[in-house]
């Protein structure tokens, strides 16, 4: 078992496959140009499975594969397929463009859920946030996932000015789908142009959501991130992700294994402990899982804990959203 000094138990973890991607979401990349890391600094197909092992028999009982995009990686298919294996629940969050040619892999390692970032319905909106003219493609790859009955959650960072009001066009796409849509307050991360007024609070949303329909709570899951709704007589639900207004730290059970084999304790930790580099010595990389796990702040890596408004999103410590791994 893998627990903090708050008596946290930490039984999730998420692993960046790479800090590659086929976006240049503004919100998630350096403002600088990025170099992407090596081939030969990232975990190895081998090596993601060895250390996800040690994660899994330690009590880990659910793995999201993410990234930067975790489909760009050319032996993606031979890590999803490994981790299939794992007596764990696998789910990823994707950007959506690679699904259909990753289809039967998704479906041999028993992927049940997945969650595509999408942040508009207007394709040329789209094209303005990612850099990417596939709004299309994305769109046809979660129909695909429909048809082949795998859940689909869409993530959308609401940001104030770009696509707020677009919020209720989100909820009327969950009257005849069975989809999740979960609005995220846009959260500050090196080099992403982070600015309180950007920022769409939950109960911002919640009002221009109970504008237009009828909105239930629904009980959260424990250690859910998320609080959720529902809408009378909608297929779909959604769900409000309110790290900066309302943070969920008190439950949390997460644990972030970067591309380069670091492991994040928090997705705002300041720190990180290098696990790849010890498993390459053959050392032994459990003690190391324990004390990093160990000293996790009790909320937002010990650095968000100022009102959001007042937050200087360059004195925050940390790696930009993409080589973290969101
Ligand atoms: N490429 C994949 C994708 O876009 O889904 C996986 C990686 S991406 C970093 C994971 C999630 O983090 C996406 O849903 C993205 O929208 C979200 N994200 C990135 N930067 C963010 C930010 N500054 N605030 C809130 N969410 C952010
Ligand atoms: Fe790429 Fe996802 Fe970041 Fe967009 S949000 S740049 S798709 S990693």
């Amino acid at each position: 078992m893998i627990a903090d000094s708050f008596g946290r138990v930490h039984d999730y973890l998420r692993i960046s496959l790479t800090d590659n991607c086929n976006f240049r979401c503004f919100y998630c990349m350096p403002e600088e140009n990025y170099d992407f890391t090596p081939a030969s600094r990232l975990m190895k197909p081998a090596e993601v499975l060895a250390l996800a092992e040690l994660f899994v028999a330690q009590g880990v009982k659910k793995i999201r594969l993410t990234g930067g995009e975790p489909l760009v990686r050319k032996d993606a298919a031979e890590i999803i397929k490994g981790l299939g294996k794992l007596p764990v629940e696998l789910v990823m969050t994707t950007n959506g463009t690679r699904i259909a040619e990753m289809l039967p892999v998704l479906i041999e390692a028993g992927i049940k859920t997945i969650n595509i970032s999408l942040d508009t319905l207007q394709p040329e909106k789209f094209f303005m946030i990612t850099r990417r003219d596939v709004f299309h493609q994305v769109r046809s790859n979660i129909e695909l996932l429909l048809q082949h009955k795998i859940a689909v959650k869409i993530n959308m960072v609401v940001m104030k000015g770009l696509n707020d009001g677009e919020i209720n066009d989100f909820i009327k796409w969950t009257k005849h789908n069975p989809i999740q849509i979960r609005f995220i307050e846009f959260m500050p991360f090196s080099g992403n142009k982070w600015t309180s007024n950007k920022m769409f609070s939950l109960q911002e949303i919640l009002h221009v959501v109970e504008e237009d329909f009828t909105v239930l709570p629904v009980e959260s899951a424990p250690h859910d991130t998320a609080k959720h709704f529902m809408i009378p007589g909608h297929e779909g639900s959604f769900a409000i992700i309110s790290t900066m207004t309302a943070p969920f730290c008190s439950t949390c059970n997460r644990m972030r294994l970067t591309a380069d084999g670091k492991l994040k304790n928090c997705l705002f930790s300041d720190g990180e402990t290098d696990l790849l580099t010890s498993l390459r010595n053959n050392e032994d990389v459990l003690p190391l899982i324990f004390a990093s796990i160990w000293s996790k702040k009790k909320e937002l890596g010990g650095q968000l804990i100022t009102h959001f408004e007042n937050l200087d999103a360059d004195a925050i410590k940390n790696r930009s959203m993409i080589t973290i791994g969101g």
